[in-house]
């Protein structure tokens, strides 16, 4: 298919090209000098005390529940209208979910008071998920999380660089997991990192990064260790040095790039506003990273018809997201879940392209194309 606007694109040019040869040309291609430095400039960035890169954003919330003890007899409250690995890496503990609806159709995230209707004696966390880069009600979180004595993970896999109150997402729980996907505002390929202000949970998580060893290969290659213990079950979760040399081009240009993005949300919300759509967030509270572009189409627009139409007018859109209760592997083991909002948020959301290459044509052309769209359509 030839698009004439995809749904999102990589933002890059010869810096990110320069990065890779760089990496190449010194001949030190898993965790070294980059990846340290990136870690240090992604603390500088989010304000956290410490940042750990890891190699994707799915490894990042399965050391987060690690870390925080999460295992079997243990529940975790999660969102159902998010990626399922969101989670599968509390599965993969041996804990349970609690899956907890959004706070309404137009603010698409967990809500508090539905989170403290969830919490059990067996409850350990709670995992957030900022849809879109948009703040979750962070405040009210942390208060029930205070008042039951539970641990928070944001997975902030949307939010690199948004902000609430002046304090960065990712930064507000115990721990925040951010992702470096190729669709996200942070583009690697693949890639991770961890972030948290407990000394505890940092070092826990660099263990377990790189199997449970007290030296890596560059500490020895450095001369500052000769050899190593294992001192914990872990695994091979690093990043490698182009991929922590190309987070590092992409974190310089993050918050140009979150301007663009801005700048085209606007760009829809005040052409968009008057068709019969939802708009989520509109009015949300925080500084957004505004990943992606949600709308929730009129109850009575198809939405597989809609999505074909601006298909066949060469738009990609998509679909965030199917909720994860929903799918066979947790439908067979989570059968009773029953969350409203999020099941016709889910049902009505359409995702149209978001990228800061976007040029205004491209952005009038996906305008256009809605409005002619639903009007064909009602
Ligand atoms: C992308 C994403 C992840 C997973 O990150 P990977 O780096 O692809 O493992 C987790 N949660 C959400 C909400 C995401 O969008």
């Amino acid at each position: 298919m030839n698009w004439r606007v995809t749904l999102a694109d990589l933002a890059y040019t010869s810096e990110e090209e320069q990065a890779v040869l760089e990496v190449v040309k010194n001949r030190w291609l898993t965790m070294g000098k980059e990846t340290e430095t990136f870690e240090r400039e992604f603390v500088d960035c989010v304000g956290s005390k410490y940042a750990v890169a890891v190699s994707n954003g799915t490894v990042a919330l399965h050391l987060a529940c690690l870390s925080l003890g999460i295992g079997p007899g243990d529940e975790v409250v999660v969102p159902a209208l998010s990626f399922v690995a969101s989670s599968n890496s509390v599965l993969h503990t041996g804990a349970k979910v609690r899956f907890v609806d959004i706070q309404s159709l137009n603010e698409l995230n967990i809500s508090p008071a539905k989170i403290e209707a969830a919490i059990t004696p067996e409850t350990k966390a709670i995992m957030v998920m900022h849809y879109g880069g948009y703040p979750c009600r962070m405040d009210a979180i942390l208060e029930i999380a205070e008042r039951h004595n539970l641990a928070v993970i944001e997975d902030a896999a949307h939010a690199h660089g948004a902000a609430l109150h002046g304090k960065n997402l990712g930064c507000w729980g115990d721990v925040g997991c951010f992702s470096f996907f190729s669709n996200k505002n942070l583009a690697t390929g693949e890639g991770g990192m961890l972030v948290t202000d407990r000394e505890d949970i940092a070092e826990k998580v660099r263990l377990l990064r790189s199997h449970g060893m007290t030296s890596l290969t560059w500490d020895r290659h450095k001369g500052r260790s000769y050899n190593y213990d294992v001192i914990d079950l872990g695994f091979n979760y690093r990043i490698d040095e182009i991929r922590s040399a190309l987070g590092r081009v992409q974190l310089k240009k993050l918050g140009n790039h979150n301007r663009r993005r801005k700048e085209i949300t606007e760009e829809y919300w005040e052409h968009l506003r008057h068709l019969g759509l939802g708009l989520p967030f509109e009015n949300y509270a925080g500084e957004s990273s505004h990943h992606i572009f949600p709308i929730l189409l009129p109850d009575d627009v198809d939405r597989m018809g809609f999505i074909k139409k601006m298909h066949t007018e060469g738009i990609q859109t998509s679909i965030h997201y199917t909720p994860i209760h929903h799918f066979q592997y947790y439908r067979e083991r989570y059968p009773e879940v029953n969350l409203p909002l999020t099941e016709e948020a889910a049902s009505r959301e359409v995702t149209l392209p978001l990228y800061p290459s976007m040029r205004d044509e491209d952005v009038r052309l996906v305008i256009d194309t809605v409005r002619a769209t639903l009007t064909s359509m009602t």
